[in-house]
């Protein structure tokens, strides 16, 4: 008998315990409606409540406590803390991103998906007819390049300061997220055929493909790693002869993103370039209320992936049950899709839970809600 599936729900700070609690309502509904084998437990810890009881955002043990799990369920972490906290900045520094780079490192959740699709009855930004058809995957690299924390500050506090951060890129690391790219861009080409939908793209040599991948670098100023990444890129470009390729710089791709976003399919960037892109790709997709994220190791089946929406702890709405927990369901859609390998019942749940969560967005466009009664019209259509 196939094993329990077992989830590590982590609601965080600020919004995050808010749509979380949305998130595992659905979870319960689905469970039961499909005898699903599934179970979760709850580790409640707000990196800034922690830290001031504990002096560190998340226990010790923490990574050997989430990796008896098949999966984490984000819900953000971040917050600066109380608003009257003159130190809430200086806190939130030091203590927000950690747990968060600790659980991408520790797992090696080296992919980082953060489709921007622009869904019937999301916000359109942009006044163009053709926003509808918005519809791009961006594949951040989430193990290396400037998050590794690398550098320092000289003569610290003095006139002649100089801080440095360095960036390292492995080839090891640049080839796999390459190359994901490429499989994914397969993938969306065959689900579009299944989906009776198709899309085209030129290469550069005139011929038409179904699915492209678009690499973002900035290589004409930093060129080590710019090189490198073009070079992976083009190698790896001719095992997918049927997969359109294109390459952008960064500054081109955010103004091209504005301008023709309809024309990305799938889109690779580096880890803060991605970062940056893909709020952007959020608020083209009808902003941070919608846009889902993950962290996934594809790789090592021991290591559990984790899954957050691409908004953070949204300090300035928390607490008011005015967050929207679209995101964080389409984020949930997504984990039961990914927990669904290995099996079938929780993969269906999945894709019924992401419909759900599109028909409802679809029905109450431009209505304004809180968190609990989209979380619970949501429940109501599943
Ligand atoms: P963090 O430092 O944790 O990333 P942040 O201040 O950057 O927090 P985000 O959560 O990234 O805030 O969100 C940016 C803005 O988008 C917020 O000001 C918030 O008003 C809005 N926002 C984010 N998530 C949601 C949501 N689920 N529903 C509605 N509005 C949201
Ligand atoms: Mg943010």
């Amino acid at each position: 008998m196939a094993k329990t599936t077992r989830i590590a729900v982590t609601p965080g700070d600020g919004i995050g315990p808010e749509v979380v609690a949305e998130a595992v309502r659905c979870l319960e509904t689905l469970r039961a409606r499909h005898s699903l084998d599934m179970e979760w437990a709850r580790f409640p810890w707000p990196s800034h409540a922690w830290h001031e009881e504990h002096g560190e955002s998340m226990p010790q043990d923490a990574l050997d406590q989430l990796q008896k799990y098949d999966a984490i369920l984000l819900g953000a972490l971040g917050d600066p803390g109380p608003v009257d906290d003159p130190d809430r900045y200086l806190l939130s520094d030091s203590v927000s991103l950690a747990p968060l780079l600790d659980m991408r490192k520790g797992f090696d959740q080296w992919v980082c998906e953060r489709p921007a699709r622009l869904l019937p009855g999301a916000r359109q930004y942009l006044a163009d007819e053709r926003a509808k058809d918005i519809d791009m995957l961006v594949i951040r690299e989430n193990s290396e390049g400037e998050y590794v924390s690398q550098g320092g500050r000289l003569r610290k506090g003095t006139p002649d300061e100089v801080a440095t951060q360095i960036e390292v890129f492995t080839r090891k690391a640049t080839d796999r997220i390459i190359r994901y790219g490429f499989e994914q861009a397969r993938n969306r080409a065959t689900n579009r055929v299944n989906e009776g939908r198709t899309r085209t793209f030129k290469t550069l040599d005139g011929r038409t493909c179904e699915s492209q991948v678009c690499l973002v670098t900035k290589r004409n100023a930093l060129r080590y790693w710019g090189d490198m990444y073009t070079e992976a890129f083009e190698a790896i470009s001719k095992e997918y002869p049927d997969v359109a390729t294109h390459h952008e710089l960064v500054d081109a791709a955010c103004m091209k993103f504005v301008q023709s976003p309809w024309a990305f399919d799938v889109v690779v960037a580096s880890n803060l370039q991605g970062d940056i892109l893909t709020d952007l790709a959020a608020v083209l997709s009808g902003g941070m209320g919608v846009a889902p994220s993950c962290n996934l190791n594809p790789t090592n089946p021991d290591m559990p992936s984790m899954f957050e929406p691409t908004h953070g702890s949204a300090p300035d709405i928390a607490g008011q049950g005015l967050a929207d927990p679209t995101a964080m369901l389409f984020t949930t859609a997504r984990m039961l899709e990914w927990l669904g390998r290995k099996d079938p019942k929780i993969a269906a749940a999945g894709k019924e839970l992401f419909d759900a969560v599109a028909a409802d967005l679809a029905e109450n466009a431009g209505t304004r809600r809180g968190t609990h009664e989209i979380g619970a019209a949501i429940r109501k259509r599943l």
